[in-house]
């Protein structure tokens, strides 16, 4: 026995250096410029993109990592099934108001090891350019109207990363929605029907945009967060941040962090990397600043077996509408339809 924990020591010794090196702190190849990145237009991450540090995905969900997922809540949100029975005392935000999830909702000893993360940028009437990343209010609505009508419950994304590290329960047939890049439509067109739906949302947002005539006010933003939405960092002024030096790749991932933390009195825990880039080193840098959750723009359902900080998204277009909407919906229904307790989705 003597022996083994010397050796068990080296390992962890071992393992630790190797995901040092992994994560590309050291990295040689200071970028020669830093390129603002474009909107998220549907360029997925490159296949090649490098794995995460094994264990990446068991950093529990705690208050003492300073997550903000314990904010102050010791009563878990209004109507959250199964809330007597959360684990732990990692309360999330009680998701109140617009945020808030309907009682009665089956779900709560279900494990969803699925989730569809859905991407919206603008909700409102198309512009000139980057048509695609507009959603017609009415189409929106529409969408929203489905997943109402179909049992599906929009929960924010710390709430699904609390599920999965922390079996923390969801009520049934959860998504997440999420905006990048703080646009104004979505305080102005978004909000509204959210709210009629008591639907959570995420919104990603870059700091240097709030309070600018294309950006939200701190002011909206605060009412959306005390509405029970999520608040997540989108760096403070869209780089693409695989182009940026370690020294503004830090600024951009942390000092966002800290400056939502300032002004909403909770640190983000979601982060999405603009234009959906990242590599090794920013995800890593993502990591030490204390994210827990990282969106890329890579198409697919987010799952629990994936890296936390490179979770896949399903983007909506401007011209899914409503039946583009449902078709990108069809992966997690036949995914439910597994599920022997949930009734059956209508098609
Ligand atoms: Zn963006």
């Amino acid at each position: 026995m003597g022996t083994i924990v010397p050796l068990r020591k080296l390992a962890a010794v071992f393992l630790l250096l190797l995901w040092l090196t992994g994560c590309g702190y050291s990295s040689d190849q200071p970028p020669t410029s830093a390129r603002p990145a474009a909107p998220e237009t549907g360029q997925n991450m490159s296949p090649e993109q490098p794995g995460v540090p094994a264990g990446f995905g068991r950093e529990p969900v705690s208050a003492s990592a300073g997550t903000g997922l314990q904010e102050g809540g010791s009563a878990p949100g209004p109507g959250i099934p199964g809330t007597k029975t959360a684990p732990k005392a990692a309360a999330i935000k009680p998701v109140a108001g617009a945020g808030s999830v309907r009682s009665g909702s089956k779900g709560e000893d279900v494990r969803y090891e699925f989730v569809p993360i859905f991407m919206y940028h603008v909700v409102d009437h198309p512009g000139r350019t980057y048509a695609e990343l507009y959603v017609e209010p009415a189409d929106f609505r529409a969408q929203m109207q489905y997943l109402d009508d179909n049992g599906y419950h929009a929960v924010t994304l710390k709430q699904v990363v609390a599920h999965w590290q922390e079996g923390w329960p969801l009520p049934a047939r959860p998504v997440v929605l999420t905006f990048d890049d703080g646009y104004p439509s979505v305080y102005s067109q978004a909000f509204p029907i959210l709210k009629d739906f008591n639907f959570a949302a995420t919104l990603f947002i870059n700091t240097a945009k709030l309070n600018k005539p294309n950006g939200l006010t701190a002011a909206m933003l605060a009412e959306m967060a005390d509405a029970g939405f999520e608040v997540g960092s989108h760096t403070i002024s869209h780089l693409d941040l695989t182009t940026v030096s370690d020294k503004v790749l830090v600024r951009e991932v942390a000092g966002s962090r800290e400056t939502l933390a300032q002004m909403l009195g909770t640190a983000p825990v979601s982060f999405a990397y603009p234009a959906g880039k990242a590599d090794t080193r920013v995800v890593g840098a993502v990591k030490a600043a204390g994210y827990l959750a990282g969106v890329t723009t890579e198409y697919g359902l987010a799952a629990a077996d994936q890296a936390p900080l490179r979770l896949k998204r399903i983007r909506i277009n401007g011209s899914d509408g409503y039946r583009g909407f449902v078709k990108k919906l069809a992966p997690y229904r036949s995914y439910l339809a597994g599920f022997p307790d949930l009734p059956p989705a209508p098609p």
